[in-house]
This record gives C-alpha cells, sequence and structure tokens, in this order.
C-alpha cells in the first residue's frame, strides 16, 4: 500500500549534487554526481535515497524495484523556465514573408508581428485558450520537462491578460503531475494607441494589485528594449511589483543594450532572459548576484542574430540557465532537448554547463531551487528516466 518506488539498474544517474553546492556557477564534469549502475528510492513527494545499485539498503528490498537494465539514464525532471505559452494563432505565413526577404517592419506594416498575435488571443475563448495550452503542453512534457514557466503578455489589455492568468491556473490544476510558475508579462508591448506610461500606470495601480489579491501570478515580467518599455520605466514598474511582494524577471538587453541586465542585478530579479546586447558591465553585475541569466539560443537562430555572450558569463561566474522561448513570433519550437544542442553547439557550452542550465539553473531562475533540479534525500522526486544510455544523448541526438 506504499506508494514507494525503487528504480535500479540506471546506465547512470545524474544526481547534480556539485552543481547545487556551487550554486550553479562554473558547472564542472565532477559537479554532475554521475553514478553509474545507479539506483534511486522516492515516493510521490521525495527522494528517499541515491547510489549505486548494489548499495541499496535493505530496508527498500521489499519493494518491487524496476530494472532500467542498464539502458535507461536518469536525471531530474527538465525544467523550461521562459515559455509564452498561451496565445492563439500563429504566424506562418509571416515566417515564409520573412525567409522570402521581408523585414520586421514591413511585415508589421501588414498587420504582422506581435500584435497580430494579440488580436487572436483576445477574439479566442478561455477554453479554447486552454486546450491550446494543454496540446503543447503534452508536447514538452514528453521530451522530460517536469516544470513550466509560462507567461502572459499576449492581451495587452486587462481583461484578456486576466483571461490568460486564469488559463494557466487552470492548466495547472488540470495538470498536477507537473510544476507550473506563472508569470505576468502585461508589459510584453505597448498596446496600440495607448502610450507605455498610461498601461503602466493601469498596470501599477490597477491590474497588479488585483493579480495580489487573487493570487493569479508567481512573478512579474518586463520587456524592457527600443520601441517598447524603458529601463527607467520598468524600474519603477517593478519596485511597484515588489512593494507587492512578487518576485521580478527581465526580458533584458535583446534587441539593443538597454543595461536592463545591471537593472535586473541591481534589483533583485529572479532573472534577466536574452541578454544578447549585455554590456561588460552587465555581465560583471550578473555574475555577483543571485540573478539567473537566461540564455534562449534557439531564438537568436529563428532570427538569425548573433547569440549572447554565453561563455563570457560563464567564465565571469554568472549563473546561467537555458529555455526554449516558446512564443509564435521567434521560437515556436516546444522541445527544450533541440535548445540544449543550440547550448552546445552555437554557445560552446560543455556537459556540465548544459545539465546546469536545465536543472538546477533554471530552478534557480524560477525561485523552486530548494525542491527541484537536483536528485537528493529530500528532493522533488519529479525524476525521468530517459530512453538514453548517456544524458548527453538527450542533445546530441537533436531535434528528438
Ligand atoms: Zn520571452
Amino acid at each position: 500500500v506504499s506508494e514507494l518506488q525503487v528504480w535500479t539498474h540506471a546506465s547512470e544517474i545524474l544526481t547534480g549534487e556539485g552543481i547545487r553546492r556551487n550554486e550553479g556557477r562554473h558547472p564542472q564534469e565532477e559537479d554532475l554526481g554521475r553514478i553509474l549502475d545507479g539506483a534511486v528510492a522516492f515516493d510521490q513527494k521525495k527522494v528517499l535515497w541515491v547510489g549505486e545499485t548494489s548499495k541499496l539498503p535493505k530496508r527498500y528490498l521489499k519493494y518491487k524495484a524496476k530494472s532500467l537494465r542498464g539502458q535507461k539514464c536518469v536525471i531530474p525532471g527538465l525544467i523550461d523556465c521562459h515559455t509564452h505559452l498561451i496565445f492563439a494563432g500563429d504566424r506562418a505565413d509571416e515566417f515564409s514573408d520573412r525567409c522570402a526577404g521581408a523585414t520586421y517592419e514591413e511585415i508589421a506594416a501588414r498587420g504582422g508581428g506581435i500584435l497580430k498575435t494579440v488580436e487572436a488571443t483576445r477574439r479566442t475563448s478561455e477554453k479554447e485558450l486552454l486546450n491550446l495550452a494543454l496540446v503543447r503542453t503534452k508536447e514538452i512534457e514528453r521530451r522530460g520537462v517536469r516544470t513550466i514557466e509560462v507567461k502572459t503578455g499576449y492581451g495587452l489589455d486587462q481583461e484578456t491578460e486576466l483571461k490568460c492568468l486564469r488559463v494557466a491556473r487552470e492548466l495547472k490544476r488540470r495538470c498536477p503531475h507537473l510544476t507550473f510558475h506563472i508569470t505576468y508579462l502585461g508589459a510584453h508591448a505597448i498596446p496600440k494607441g495607448r502610450t507605455s506610461r498610461d498601461y503602466l500606470n493601469e498596470m501599477e495601480q490597477v491590474t497588479l494589485p488585483l493579480i495580489a489579491k487573487q493570487k493569479l501570478a508567481d512573478s512579474i515580467d518586463i520587456f524592457v528594449d527600443r520601441g517598447y518599455f524603458s529601463t527607467s520605466e520598468a524600474k519603477q514598474f517593478l519596485i511597484r511589483a515588489k512593494e507587492l511582494e512578487f518576485p521580478i524577471r527581465i526580458h533584458a538587453d535583446e534587441l539593443v543594450c538597454t543595461h536592463s541586465a545591471e537593472l535586473a542585478a541591481e534589483i533583485g530579479a529572479l532573472s534577466a532572459d536574452h541578454l544578447l546586447q549585455i554590456s561588460e558591465r552587465g555581465i560583471q553585475m550578473l555574475a555577483k548576484s543571485q540573478t539567473t541569466a537566461v540564455l534562449l539560443p534557439g531564438t537568436a537562430f529563428f532570427l538569425k542574430t548573433a547569440q549572447a555572450p554565453a561563455r563570457k558569463l560563464l567564465e565571469a561566474g554568472a549563473r546561467v540557465a537555458l529555455s526554449t522561448d516558446f512564443n509564435p513570433g521567434s521560437s515556436m519550437t516546444l522541445s527544450l532537448p533541440l535548445i540544449m544542442t543550440f547550448g552546445a553547439l552555437s554557445l560552446g557550452m560543455s556537459r556540465s554547463e548544459i545539465f546546469a542550465a536545465v536543472t538546477y539553473n533554471a530552478a534557480c531562475a524560477l525561485g523552486l531551487q530548494a525542491k527541484k533540479g537536483t536528485i537528493a534525500p529530500g528532493m522533488s522526486s519529479d525524476i525521468v528516466a530517459h530512453p538514453f544510455q548517456k544524458f548527453e544523448e538527450i542533445y546530441y541526438r537533436f531535434g528528438w
């Protein structure tokens, strides 16, 4: 009658213990905590024991073990810490136009871009948005992801943004075996026909307090860039969010350098995301801070831009995470393993850096590192046996 489970004879178990010990900075091969022919005992909530199969304590022998026959590697459930999961429609036509040479400005002038997705999302019912999100979640989960960050941001008015937050809450309820972190990104762009000041005022005075009261979001995000919100606007907005006791994060230094990575470090954001144009000072400040640098190499690949300076961030001692940035405009992929391939080939990350980036470090980006991202007694039992003998096969078999 126990929910206790025992897995034995994993080809390898990567616990990531050393990564946690070093707070995800400078991940080295020995930090992976590799156990060959590994076993793990766990219940529905947490890991009870992990080690070599030959050393499995007697007290676990009475439970029927599931043998992985030396064929499977066991790692923490992967964490996708930056997705724009909730939206309607797609932008496949735009992609074809872009491949044929159209610029972003031309596409926007034809009514494409983010505002097109906003219109589709406003028109779509809560039920239909939930169905879309459920299908996408299934696809993410298929590759071993167990924790997913979900942003709003395709409503750009209070009514639709709240609708999307309710969809995210329902998603949480429908998938109790997964962990969701819900981020309010009402400040994704300036809505058509409004000024940034007017829209920010509404969010600061009305929407944020409402979201706090109804507990609809786990964190607050803002897009800081040329043509979007400025660094000083973001500072005021995020200070307001902090007053309401929300953790905060920033879409920082993507298109141009706005020194928003510095802002993220200065005001204690959980994460600064994108960072393609981060300054030298921004790199140093992030490295000294508790803010996780979330890199999204699929987006740079898809937009054919230069990648973020991953090596510089890693060598400075920043905590680096990787994520899909799943969204209809610049990264229409639900595959975190594919992003890990980009991490290896486009960002020059090592195996231990990649492992950290989708386990412990991604957990830090969501404030979940006390439970997630490491296999150790007392930590969450959302662990996954992959159909490969070695961890790196997850991204060596690219596009899996
Ligand atoms: Zn994003």
